[in-house]
Order: C-alpha cells, then sequence, then structure tokens
C-alpha cells in the first residue's frame, strides 16, 4: 500500500469517525430534548452545552483532517525540492566527470554545449534555493522600496526567460503599448518583483509543453498598475483559480506529475502582491485551453521631469 492511499484511508477514517460522533451526539441531543421538553430551565442550560459539543466535534474533525493535508502537501514538497536539486547537481556532476577524464578527445563544440548545460542546471539550481528562500520570507515584507518601472522590469525578465529556456522571439515576448497608454511605475522592492515575474513567465512556459506562445502585457490601467502573462498552454479548471496560490499547493492530475515543481511559484507572486498593496489572480477557460496570470499593483503618478 502506498503512503498517499495509506493518508487517503487515514483521511477518510477521521471523516466517518467525527461524522459518526456528531450523529451519536445529534441523536443524544435531541433525545434528551425530547424528554425534558417541560423543563425549561434544564433545556436553556443543556441545548447550549450541546451545541458547543457537537461544534467542537465537527471542529476538531475539521482540524485533523487539515493537518493531514498540509502533512501530505509538505511530504509532496520535500520530494519536489529534493529532486530539484538533486537533478541539476547530478547532470553538473556527470558532464565534469565527462570532461575530467576525457577533455581532450572531446571536440571544442561539445564542450561548449557541455558548458551551456552545466549553466543551465546551475541555473536551474539557484532558481529552487531562491524559491525555498523567498518562500522562508513571505511573513516578512522587505522594507526597500524604490521607482520601479514595471514594463522595465518585465522586458529583462522576458530576455531573460528567453536566453535561459531556449525560446525565440514569437514563442515569448512583450505585446507594444498603444499610443495612449501610459507606463506602469509603482513603488517597490525591485528584486521582490522581478522573483515573482519570473515565477510568471516560467510557469507559462513549462505548462506550454511544446507550444510555447507567451504574451507580456504591463500597462497603467486607472490607477492600477498590471501585467498580464497570457500563455495557450494546460490551463486549469476554474475552479483551481484560487487554490493555486496556496503554498505547497499543485493541481492533481497527471500533468502536475510530469511537469515538475515545488508548489512556491504561485504562493511567491501572491505575497509579492500583497506586500505591495495589490492582488495576483488567475484565468482560465478549462484544461488545456491556456490561462491569464494578473499581477495589479497600485501605480504611481507619473515622474515630473
Ligand atoms: P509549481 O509550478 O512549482 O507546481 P506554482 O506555485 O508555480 O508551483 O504553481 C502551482 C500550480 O498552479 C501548478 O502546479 C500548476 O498546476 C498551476 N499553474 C501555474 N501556472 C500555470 C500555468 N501557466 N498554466 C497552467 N497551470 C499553471
Amino acid at each position: 500500500m502506498s503512503v498517499s492511499s495509506g493518508r487517503q484511508g487515514a483521511i477518510a477514517f477521521f471523516v466517518i469517525f467525527g461524522v459518526c460522533l456528531v450523529a451519536l451526539a445529534v441523536a443524544l441531543n435531541v433525545g434528551w430534548i425530547v424528554q425534558n421538553r417541560r423543563q425549561v430551565v434544564t433545556l436553556l442550560f443543556g441545548v447550549p452545552v450541546f451545541i458547543a459539543i457537537i461544534t467542537g466535534l465537527i471542529l476538531n474533525t475539521i482540524f485533523i483532517v487539515r493537518e493531514i493535508r498540509r502533512n501530505e502537501q509538505q511530504d509532496a514538497f520535500l520530494n519536489a525540492v529534493t529532486h530539484e536539486l538533486k537533478t541539476p547537481v547530478t547532470s553538473i556532476r556527470l558532464h565534469l566527470e565527462t570532461l575530467k577524464a576525457r577533455e581532450s578527445a572531446i571536440p571544442e563544440d561539445k564542450r561548449r554545449e557541455f558548458y551551456d548545460v552545466m549553466l543551465a542546471d546551475s541555473d536551474r539550481l539557484m532558481q529552487t534555493i531562491e524559491q525555498v528562500l523567498r518562500t522562508g520570507q513571505a511573513g516578512r515584507p522587505s522594507e526597500h522600496r524604490e521607482r520601479v518601472n514595471l514594463r522595465a522590469l518585465a522586458d529583462e525578465c522576458v530576455t531573460l526567460t528567453r536566453t535561459r529556456r531556449h525560446l525565440t522571439e514569437a514563442q515569448l515576448h512583450m505585446l507594444p503599448l498603444a499610443p495612449d497608454d501610459r507606463q506602469p511605475e509603482v513603488s517597490g522592492d525591485p528584486t521582490e518583483l522581478r522573483g515573482a515575474i519570473l515565477n510568471l513567465l516560467d510557469n507559462a512556459v513549462k505548462y506550454s509543453g511544446d507550444d510555447v506562445h507567451v504574451q507580456v502585457y504591463a500597462v497603467l490601467v486607472g490607477d492600477w498598475a498590471v501585467i498580464r502573462v497570457t500563455d495557450r498552454g494546460a490551463g486549469f479548471a476554474p475552479t483551481e483559480a484560487k487554490r493555486i496560490f496556496k503554498r505547497f499547493y499543485r493541481t492533481p492530475g497527471s500533468l502536475t506529475q510530469r511537469i515538475k515543481g515545488t508548489g512556491l511559484g504561485l504562493f511567491i507572486v501572491h505575497n509579492t502582491a500583497k506586500h505591495h498593496g495589490g492582488r495576483a489572480f488567475a484565468e482560465s477557460a478549462g484544461v488545456g485551453r491556456g490561462s491569464v496570470f494578473t499581477l495589479e499593483l497600485p501605480g504611481l503618478p507619473p515622474a515630473v521631469q
């Protein structure tokens, strides 16, 4: 029996146990009320006590089930992080060993390819480490604030993601501003904002599979600086739209089993939005129908020249 089915069994047991206890308490309560229906004082004292006991039982069951779920998510997270740390290190080690053993026999272009793979692997390693560190700081917003042009920052992130993921401009690009559009400027921490935008871009590419077509739009709408990342990838059921921003949460199903991740990216995006007085939200028409992720932050009026 797998660990996960063991947990499912435990959850089912506690839910059924809790429901039976509540049913028993309700039956006793009703029986007792019927028996004492003429004794008003006894009823006035007894009914609230019974209600308190039943509420306690329900809350207790909910708490236990939540804790089991959280443990389950933490286990999945640990597995994912271990995988995300181990895979690139193993790959770097393998390439270094090959280079050490047969350096002179390896042609120049192959050697360059090895270096590129090792650089990409160390990038992946850094990204995972940064995600874990940032999650640790999630409750403590950075004090640092400066004027940041979200469009320029998004442009920088688009270029970086294109290089990291070997994508063409057609596959990942910024949409131009219309003549009347205003620059989205905010007061924020550029490092934190960069991390959030990179997570959105990384997801859009990662969940697009082989058919990457990602567009990024950054503009000032009313008083809000908005970044919108649109992809034509895996999408998600509309009921998942809120849940995917929770810590460690990954949508269930074969897709998330195939595509590795830690369930931290969107949690970081959500926290970054919160720290900056804004919000992040996701929309999708359904599984397989692409998605749109929006980061909305309070905009600044144009700087006086
Ligand atoms: P991770 O990608 O590491 O699993 P995230 O917190 O970044 O963690 O995302 C949480 C979940 O949201 C993912 O597991 C995935 O199911 C869903 N998701 C995120 N971005 C996208 C996207 N662009 N398209 C479809 N699903 C997405």
